[in-house]
């Protein structure tokens, strides 16, 4: 599939192509903070098919954590977009592409007003590879 996105301003664009690898919603608290507080629904996609097609993206990463993952956001208006090919789905032209998560992951996190479908697959962090 390819998919196009970007930020709420429009400065930044993006396109990803190929299958996605995963799908899912993420409880842990980084991502409530990223959020605003629900869980993370995220595409991961191959890194070959993605690249930003119009603008350059802030990077952030905290250089109190070991191994921090480095997050892209809109330098302009602030909106998160990706982490490495993690692609936020509300910054897709069209967010019912996505169809569906097939897992939550890190319900460690997991706040009582966070909901997970019925039958979802859910994990305390990451499921086992
Ligand atoms: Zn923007
Ligand atoms: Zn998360």
């Amino acid at each position: 599939m390819r998919l196009e996105g970007g930020c709420y301003c429009g400065q930044l664009r993006y396109v990803a192509e190929g299958e996605p690898m995963m799908k899912a919603q993420c409880h842990c608290r980084e991502c409530q903070y990223i959020s605003g507080g629900s869980p993370n629904m995220f595409l991961l996609m191959p890194p070959d098919g993605f690249s930003f097609t119009k603008g350059t993206p802030k990077q952030f990463a905290r250089s109190d954590l070991e191994g921090a993952v480095t997050r892209e956001f809109c330098a302009e208006c602030g909106t998160h977009l990706t982490t490495a090919v993690i692609l936020k789905v509300g910054t897709l032209d069209d967010p019912s592409l996505y169809g569906s998560p097939q897992m939550a992951i890190y319900t460690i996190d997991k706040q009582v007003f966070h909901q997970i479908p019925e039958g979802m697959p859910s994990f305390e962090r990451l499921p086992q590879r």
